[in-house]
C-alpha cells in the first residue's frame, strides 16, 4: 500500500464520499485516499434515526454507492482508520496506529463528535448516541429488553428516534432543557406543532427539563434524574444534544478555527493545500446575511465537496447554495428551505390541525426560510422567494389559495 496519495479524504461520510465521488467525475486522474474510521464504506446518516433504527430499510440500501464503485473509480479506501495529527508543512497526516500518509492535498471532512453529558451516570451501559451505524445497531440489538426510553434533547434526532420508538411499542419521555423543542433551529410555531404532534402519539414531553444524572443499577441505565428531583424511570437513554465539530488535528496543526475550521468561498482552510467540508467547515453564509455559520446537513456538505472538487481541477466554483433539509417523523415530512435565523415576522400558511401547512420566516419583509410540513409545493415554490429576495404581501403569503409562485416580486 502506497504511503502517499494526491488527495487524502479524511472522512468517509457524506462529505468525504462525495469529494471522492466529484473529483473522479470531474476527471482527476491522481490517486485518491478515503479514509474513515467507521469499519464501514460510506453510508448515509439521516435514516440511522429514520428508516434505518425502525427497521424499514437494510443497511444495503442506505449504502452511498455499492461497495465496487470505489474499486471501480480506484479510490483507495482506508477504513477503520482515524487519523490523529497533521504536519500541514510536511503534507503529512497520522493515523492512531504511527502509520503515515503523505498527501498533495488534504480534504478535512469529519463531520462532528455527539456532544454526551458529563453529568454522573453519563457512561452507564444504555447511554445511546445517535451517530454512527454503530450506534444505531447498539440500541436496535437491545430494543427487545426495553419497555421505557428517556431521550435527551428535543432537536431533530431526538424527536425522530422519539418517533421510531413510539412506533415501535415503547414508552417514551422526552426531554427538552429550553422551553421548546428545536429551539436551535425553527421557530416557536413549528416547536408548538411538533410539541402537540409527539403528545398526541403518546410520548411524555417536557420542555424545561434539565438532566442532572442518570441513575443506574448495576453499572445500567435505569432512569433519569430532573433538577426538580423528579426521576423518570428508563431502560435506555438516548442522548441527542448536538455535535462538537471533529477539528482537533486542524486545530492543533494550526487552523483557524471557532466553533468548526474556518474556509473561505472555495472551502479553504488556513492551512496550505487543506480544505474542509461538511459539518465541520464554519463558513460565510448569504443566505445568513453573510454570517459564520456551520450547518449539519446533508445538502452542505455534498455542495461543498462539489465546490471543493471543481477548485482543484481548476474550475471556477463558490459555495453559495441555498441550505436545504428535511425530518421524517410519523407520517409528516417536513422540507425546510434556507435559513430561519435573525427572522422578525412569521406567516403561517394552511391548517396545522390538517396537517399540511408552511411557516414563512421574514426579516426586514423578506422571505429567509421556510418550513413545510407535508406541503412540498409550498418547499418548491417557496425557495425561489428566496433566491430572488422576495418581499411578498403578508396577507397574500398567508392564503394557501395562492401559489407562491405567483408571489415572486
Ligand atoms: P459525516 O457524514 O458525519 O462523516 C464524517 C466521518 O468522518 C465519520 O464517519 C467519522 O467517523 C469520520 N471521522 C471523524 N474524525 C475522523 C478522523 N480523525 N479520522 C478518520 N475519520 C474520522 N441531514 C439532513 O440533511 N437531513 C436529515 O434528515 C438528517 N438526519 C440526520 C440523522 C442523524 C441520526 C444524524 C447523525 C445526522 C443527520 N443529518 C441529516 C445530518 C447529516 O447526516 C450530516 O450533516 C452529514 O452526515 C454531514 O456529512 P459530513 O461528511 O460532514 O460528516
Amino acid at each position: 500500500m502506497s504511503n502517499r496519495a494526491d488527495i487524502a479524504i479524511v472522512g468517509a461520510g457524506h462529505g468525504g464520499a462525495q469529494a471522492a465521488i466529484m473529483l473522479r467525475q470531474q476527471k482527476f486522474e491522481g490517486s485518491i485516499a478515503l479514509i474513515g474510521d467507521e469499519p464501514e464504506y460510506p453510508y448515509e446518516r439521516p435514516p440511522l434515526s429514520k428508516e434505518y433504527f425502525a427497521g424499514e430499510k437494510p443497511f444495503e440500501r442506505i449504502m452511498i454507492r455499492p461497495e465496487k464503485f470505489w474499486a471501480e473509480r480506484d479510490v483507495q479506501m482506508m477504513l477503520g482508520r482515524h487519523v490523529d495529527t497533521i504536519d500541514p508543512e510536511a503534507h503529512r497526516l497520522t493515523f492512531a496506529d504511527g502509520e503515515t500518509l503523505e498527501y498533495g492535498k488534504l480534504i478535512w471532512a469529519a463531520g462532528g463528535i455527539p456532544r454526551m453529558l458529563t453529568c454522573p451516570g453519563h457512561d452507564l451501559v444504555g447511554v445511546h448516541a445517535v451517530r454512527t451505524r454503530a450506534d444505531t445497531d447498539a440500541m436496535t440489538a437491545k430494543l427487545d429488553r426495553v419497555e421505557r426510553v428517556a431521550i435527551v434533547g428535543g432537536g431533530y434526532i431526538g424527536l425522530e428516534a422519539a418517533a421510531v420508538l413510539t412506533k415501535l411499542g415503547k414508552k417514551v419521555v422526552l426531554l427538552e432543557a429550553m422551553d421548546r423543542v428545536l429551539a436551535r433551529v425553527a421557530g416557536a410555531e413549528l416547536s408548538d406543532f411538533y410539541e402537540a404532534y409527539h403528545r398526541a402519539q403518546g410520548v411524555d414531553l417536557r420542555t424545561g427539563a434539565t438532566v442532572t444524572a442518570i441513575t443506574g443499577d448495576e453499572g445500567h441505565v435505569t432512569g433519569v434524574e430532573l433538577a426538580d428531583g423528579e426521576v423518570v424511570p428508563a431502560d435506555m437513554a438516548i442522548i441527542g444534544i448536538g455535535i462538537v465539530p471533529a477539528v482537533e488535528p486542524l486545530m492543533d496543526a494550526g487552523a483557524q478555527c471557532d466553533n468548526g475550521v474556518l474556509v473561505d468561498a472555495q472551502c479553504r482552510t488556513s492551512l496550505p493545500d487543506v480544505f474542509a467540508i461538511g459539518d465541520c467547515a464554519a463558513h460565510a453564509n448569504r443566505f445568513a446575511d453573510g454570517e459564520t455559520v456551520r450547518l449539519e446537513s446533508v445538502q452542505n456538505a455534498n455542495d461543498q465537496a462539489t465546490v471543493v472538487a471543481k477548485t482543484i481541477m481548476g474550475l471556477p466554483a463558490e459555495y453559495d447554495a441555498i441550505p436545504w433539509f428535511w425530518s421524517n417523523q410519523y407520517d409528516l415530512k417536513l422540507q425546510t428551505v434556507g435559513l430561519s435565523t435573525g427572522h422578525d415576522a412569521t406567516v403561517l400558511r394552511g391548517d396545522p390541525a390538517a396537517g399540511s401547512f408552511s411557516i414563512v420566516y421574514l426579516k426586514a419583509g423578506r422571505v429567509i426560510a421556510l418550513d413545510c410540513v407535508s406541503a412540498t409545493k409550498d418547499y418548491v415554490q417557496g425557495r425561489k422567494l428566496i433566491l430572488e429576495r422576495c418581499t411578498p404581501d403578508p396577507s397574500q403569503l398567508a392564503d394557501p389559495a395562492i401559489p407562491l409562485k405567483e408571489l415572486a416580486d
